[in-house]
């Protein structure tokens, strides 16, 4: 039973036009009684209903502090199942500051990082990966990966493991039972049916693991790459492209796979250009690197900028290219449309299927429609991976992976004709390692590492 009322700022600590001061607990509306005046005469708090809004003035030992809007929510209806105050304020962080500290002084403990989420998922409101959405919601870069979080905040997720879990209990009771009770419960035939339901499962985890790459899309931006032929114009481009509607230019550190090279911010959509360093050095010729090197690049993009020097023929080299590029998520960018045109854009279009768009970059014609375009693949769910499950964070990777392991165990288990209560070990462990992202079986200390990682007043 959670006795203690916590409060925080949740709003950011810079000087801004509202501040949200929240308070969770028992005592939230007790509390607020004793420091909040309202402008309707002799009007309490504790009289208010749930979900309503009170104006007046937060004073303190005599003294006015705030004109405020206070928000009520009574348990179980609010974010952490308590009862539930929040004290919308002028955002100066002096003032915030100053009501969070009348607060404490009346009784509120201030909050520890993550603590009203950890709340959330105690009282049974959330669990771990929604909680661990929350995270990512609070960390957004853009508007798509906001919509993203709150797609796992929703449970699809939740809902496909806790599935896995009931199936997997049911199956290990199962083996127990038969092994307790030989002559009534049959095992015959038992590997042959457990390996058909392992061998889905294993199909699931992969494909939820391959969501991980994915879901970095959503919180790091798309991986994107710029190629094509010396003197195309791809650095022209890129040039253009990173100072596109104000853009945002920073040099963030990559994967351990491969380094981002720049971050370009299009109409709320993060693009990371994956860096093409290793064609710099050989002076941009993609001949000299050759066809593998383009096809090992293009391979882990999840979106590809492959600019034409319109102004010359296509060679044997940009067939070769365009050929491999086809099937992928490709834009043509038949660049220096200044110029008197040579290539064919119909032939290009032909071989790719993909949009062929006219630019040019010395006279910054074109773009708009490209960056139109990026934002339509995105809207249209093309590019952001719209129906997979979007899975955050290390720690549900590491889960995955360790169920994975468990899962080809049982496997080999069946395969090698050992006892059946080898299966069932194995079985056990992975819905553990399912069980830590929803959160059904995890230790104190992982939850308190997990909302410690929440900003303040989350
Ligand atoms: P990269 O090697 O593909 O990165 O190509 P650059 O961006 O360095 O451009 C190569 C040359 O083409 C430079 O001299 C640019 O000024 C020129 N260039 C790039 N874009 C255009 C364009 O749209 N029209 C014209 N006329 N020249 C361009």
């Amino acid at each position: 039973m959670i006795k203690e009322t916590i409060a925080a700022i949740a709003t950011g600590m810079s000087n801004s036009g509202i501040g949200i001061i929240r308070m969770s607990g028992p005592e939230a509306i007790e509390i607020a009684d004793r420091v909040f005046v309202s402008k309707k005469k002799s009007f309490k708090l504790e009289n208010a209903a749930s979900h309503t809004v009170h104006y007046g003035n937060i004073v303190y030992g005599g003294e006015m502090i705030d004109e405020v809007l206070v928000i009520v929510m009574k348990a179980p209806n609010s974010y952490t199942r308590e009862d539930v105050i929040e004290i919308d304020c002028h955002g100066g962080v002096f003032v915030m500051k100053r009501i969070l500290n009348i607060l404490i002084k009346s009784g509120a403990r201030a909050a520890e990082p993550g603590e009203f989420t950890k709340r959330a998922f105690l009282n049974g409101r959330i669990d771990l990966s929604q909680a661990e959405a929350v995270i990512d919601i609070i960390n957004s870069k853009n508007q798509y990966a906001l919509s993203n979080s709150v797609k796992q905040l929703s449970g699809k997720l939740s809902e496909q493991i806790k599935q896995m879990r009931k199936e997997l209990i049911n199956n290990i009771a199962y083996i127990e039972a038969a092994l307790d009770d030989p002559e009534h419960i049959p095992l015959d035939n038992y590997g042959d049916k457990l390996l058909t339901i392992v061998d889905n499962y294993i199909n699931i985890v992969e494909k939820l693991l391959k969501t991980v790459d994915n879901g970095k899309i959503f919180t790091q931006g798309v991986k994107t790459v710029i190629i094509g032929k010396p003197n195309a114009g791809k650095s022209s481009i890129l040039n253009i492209l990173a100072g596109y509607d104000r853009a945002i230019v920073t040099d963030i550190a990559g994967t351990t796979r491969d380094t981002i090279e720049e971050q370009i911010n299009l109409e709320g959509i993060t693009l990371n250009l994956v860096d093409t360093a290793g064609i710099r050095n050989t002076d941009d010729k993609v001949e000299e690197i050759g066809v593998n090197r383009a096809k090992e690049l293009v391979k882990e993009a999840d979106l590809i900028l492959y600019v034409v020097d319109s102004s010359t023929a296509l060679d044997e080299n940009d067939y070769e290219i365009l050929n491999i590029i086809k099937d992928l998520k490709t834009i043509i960018l038949l660049n220096k449309s200044d110029l008197e045109t040579v290539t064919d854009a119909d032939k290009i279009s032909e071989i790719t299927g993909s949009r062929v768009i006219s630019v040019s970059a010395k006279d910054n014609t074109g773009l708009d429609e490209l960056s139109d375009y990026i934002v339509k693949l995105f809207s249209e769910g093309i590019i952001n991976y719209n129906d997979e499950i979007y899975i955050s964070g290390e720690r549900n990777k590491e889960a995955l992976e360790n169920a994975l392991e468990s899962f080809k165990l049982v496997k080999n288990s069946i395969k090698t004709g050992m006892p059946e209560d080898f299966y069932t070990v194995d079985l056990m462990n992975s819905y553990e390692g399912l069980g830590k992202i929803t959160g059904e079986a995890v230790e104190d200390d992982l939850v308190n590492e997990i909302f410690s990682k929440f900003c303040m007043g989350k």
